[in-house]
């Protein structure tokens, strides 16, 4: 499948943007990295609530006290456990039941815009914006932008634009976030709730990961104005949707774990001790093979520089669906 030119000249300035940020970096020095706030032991210093089934992007630089969602070494062998029974419960069915297991899936989106009210200021972004971010998942998905073709497709149901300023901004982990979530989630298992706002603590997005029983959080949240075109910028060409996808889908991010243990549960993901930002080529964190991942959609790099899933990725996320979200 060839590159449009569009996704060439995005995978272009990527290469650009190296040198930007080298530059950055050296300016930068004596002054604490936001990145600093993420080599504590995650999960270790933050009040996340144990329950939490989710997970961030967060921008380099941004105020967040902590990223509210690295999972610990518990929490990911709680979650992996928890695959592995859901796999042979989907087993089970299917030898009674004769269902298949899908190869390729569409994946029904609702969108709820979250506006403060009617100005472009207070959230109310066009659906040209949306329509750009589906298209955005289409290529990602589907490997145009140079990565590993995964078995997911994305439809756009509708857009729904909802005033309410005590949505706005919306809040990780609070009690607005539940009561938007429960009045307004549509859909079962399979479809794709997208809340987009404003959003607190600096956060590009967050998301849950997906359970074997549907409750009414499921979904992702993203920045609005990080979808392709928006003000972000560095994050404005729609990719925190498709890392929070990402984990919605089941992927941990590539950094999961450091350079230890099993990292991400992908094979084909070299280790990174830590998340990388802006877009730092070459750089390589762990003494196991391979240059750290910043290309990939899992890690916290520049929009302009993440553009690929790897086969593994996309293995783990059709097994996830399989296991999770099929019917
Ligand atoms: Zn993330």
């Amino acid at each position: 499948m060839g590159l449009r030119p569009n996704l060439l000249a995005r995978r272009a300035a990527g290469v650009a943007s190296t040198t930007l940020a080298l530059l950055l970096s050296t300016a930068a020095v004596g002054v604490v990295p936001a990145a600093s706030a993420f080599s504590a032991a995650p999960g270790a210093s933050c009040a996340e609530p144990t329950d939490v089934h989710s997970d961030a992007r967060v921008k380099k630089g941004g105020t967040a006290k902590h990223d509210p969602n690295e999972l610990t070494v518990k929490q990911v062998r709680d979650r992996e456990a928890d695959l592995a029974a859901a796999l042979r419960e989907r087993a089970n069915f299917r030898a009674g039941a004769g269902a298949t297991t899908l190869a390729t899936v569409t994946i029904p989106v609702v969108v709820h815009v979250i506006q403060r009210d009617t100005t472009r200021a207070g959230g109310n972004i066009p659906d040209s914006l949306v329509t750009a971010q589906i298209d955005v998942l289409n290529q990602a998905y589907s490997g145009a932008t140079g990565g590993a073709p995964t078995a997911f497709g994305f439809q756009l149901q509708k857009v729904h634009h909802v005033t309410n300023a005590a949505w706005y901004p919306i809040v990780q982990g609070s009690s607005a976030e539940r009561q938007m979530k429960t009045s307004l989630r549509e859909g079962g298992k399979n479809t794709l709730n997208l809340y987009l706002g404003e959003l607190s603590d600096d956060l590009l997005g967050w998301a849950t990961f997906p359970k074997r029983k549907l409750d009414s959080m499921d979904g992702v949240v993203a920045l609005s104005e990080s979808l392709p075109g928006g003000t972000a910028t560095n994050y404005n060409q729609g990719d925190t949707g498709t890392h929070e996808v990402g984990h919605w889908l089941n992927l941990y991010h590539t950094f999961q774990g450091g350079c230890s243990g099993s990292g991400d549960s992908v094979s084909d993901t070299p280790a990174e001790s830590s998340p990388a930002f802006q877009c730092p080529t070459g750089r390589d964190t762990c003494a196991t093979a391979g240059l750290d991942p910043i290309t990939n959609f899992m890690d916290y790099t520049y929009d302009s520089c993440m553009y690929q899933f790897t086969p593994g990725q996309a293995s783990r996320m059709l097994t996830a669906w399989n296991a999770y979200r099929a019917a």
